[in-house]
């Protein structure tokens, strides 16, 4: 009867090596997306390799190692790409060392198709930390005892009190501490990119001389070429040419300005009652000449939604994510723009089919200063993010180069009775 032998210790430290690899390098990187996906297949890929080169116990049946774990937590925190990798790792590596075995390849191929189904069937992506672990130790139960009936039923294989201490409830006890340990990092990222977050704003607010700094220079330029303007006997080109330079600098200082005074000023203590498509209407109806100068076609499917804030902080917060809208789309394209209520929730989505963003880009955006425009103030996104999160809405960005983004923003509905 083993328990906790040295080679249990040993498959656990290879997991737990494996997770810390990929806490560091994805936490280092405020980037999501294919490279985490790429770093957590590698490591749990070793995972599985090291656990398989030390097994528990080994008879003419079965070899008994803790891989199941890395494979599965794989599926549950790398997605479905990520554990087919694995997948494939695992039935290659464990051909190699010791041959062929349909039985492993039949339990393997149920084990990711039963986790995927039920991560889909019960909404893993949405559940708490804790729901996560109960999750991951009553899955893992299901997959040790789903093992042990394929492989009775395929082979001459005996069910004892060895078997249900070593293969269902010492890795189910497994699972349950190295989920925890994977919540607590995970917490842990979360909180230090809320952080830096957070960090940042605080800066802007200490940054606020450099604002009028950054002003002065559109001014002093604007002052050069007035004075020039002054001189006489100007050719007709050059006084052209002077005003427009004029003109673009005037029109870059009032953009700084009007962007930081929405920040430092988001007008949230008045509360109302904002409708929700009336005030979207307003919102595109001051955009028209950017809408005509980018000739974007312009879709709207608004739902009537009452929700509380300020109506004033509302058309900002909206007026800067529409126009980064257009401005995704200087050669033209179009715009939709949608609101419908649901369950107490109304819900507003914003799509373009623009340039579109990286994941990098995505996970950036509501960072101050942050722009990929030659003019661009990276301030608009953040006073919008701000202005939401002060109305107690919810943000999320979908996107992708080259096809679009959509911008989705939740809001509890008001009702339209309801005391204040
Ligand atoms: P700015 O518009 O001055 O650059 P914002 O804070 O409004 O600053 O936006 C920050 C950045 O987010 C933009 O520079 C752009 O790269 C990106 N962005 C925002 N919305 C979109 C969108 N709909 N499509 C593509 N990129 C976007
Ligand atoms: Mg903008």
């Amino acid at each position: 009867m083993i328990i906790f032998n040295q080679d249990v210790i040993n498959n656990l430290f290879y997991i737990l090596l494996s997770i810390f690899l990929i806490f560091f390098l994805v936490e280092k990187k405020t980037v999501i997306g294919w490279y985490s996906k790429l770093v957590t297949t590698l490591s749990f890929s070793l995972a599985i390799i090291f656990c398989m080169l030390s097994p528990i116990y080994q008879n003419p049946y079965c070899v008994h190692d803790l891989r199941m774990i890395p494979f599965v937590l794989g599926i549950m925190y790398g997605g479905p790409f990520t554990g087919f990798g694995l997948l494939v790792v695992l039935l290659a590596s464990r051909t190699m060392l010791y041959g062929w075995s349909f039985v492993a390849f039949v339990i393997y191929v149920v084990m990711f198709i039963v986790t995927i189904a039920l991560m889909r069937w019960f909404k893993f992506a949405a559940m708490t930390s804790r729901q996560k672990i109960i999750f991951s130790v009553i899955l893992f139960t299901i997959h040790s005892i789903n093992s042990a009936l394929i492989a009775k039923y395929l082979t001459v294989f005996f069910i004892d009190q060895n078997y249900v201490i070593n293969f269902i409830l010492l890795p189910s006890l497994g699972m349950l501490i190295i989920t925890y340990i994977c919540e607590t990092l995970v917490k842990q990222i979360h909180m230090n990119r809320a952080l830096v977050k957070m960090e940042k704003i605080e800066v802007l607010g200490q940054l606020a001389a450099s604002i009028s700094h950054e002003v002065k220079n559109p001014l002093t330029v604007m002052k050069g070429f007035l004075k020039l303007l002054n001189e006489k006997n100007i050719p007709l080109e050059k006084k052209e040419q002077y005003i427009n330079i004029t003109l673009s600098e005037l029109n870059r200082a009032e953009e700084i300005i009007h962007d930081y005074l929405a920040f430092a000023n988001p007008n949230s203590e008045q509360l109302e009652e904002i409708s929700v498509e009336e005030q979207l209407s307003k919102v595109i109806d001051l955009l028209e000449p950017i809408i005509l100068q980018h000739s974007v076609s312009i879709k709207k499917g608004l739902e009537p939604g009452l929700i509380k804030g300020n109506t004033r902080s509302f058309q900002q917060a909206f007026l800067n994510i529409i126009k980064n809208a257009l401005e995704s789309m200087p050669q033209g394209g179009d715009l939709l723009v949608t609101s419908l209520v649901q369950q107490n929730k109304v819900i507003i989505a914003i799509r373009d089919n623009g340039k579109g963003m990286s994941p990098e880009e995505t996970c950036r955006l509501g960072e101050p200063y942050f722009s990929t425009k030659e003019t661009g103030t990276g301030l608009g996104l953040m006073i919008s993010y701000r202005i939401i999160e002060a109305m107690k809405g919810k943000i999320s960005v979908e996107s992708q180069i080259g096809k679009g983004t959509t911008f989705f923003i939740e809001f509890v509905e008001a009702r339209e009775n309801s005391s204040s």
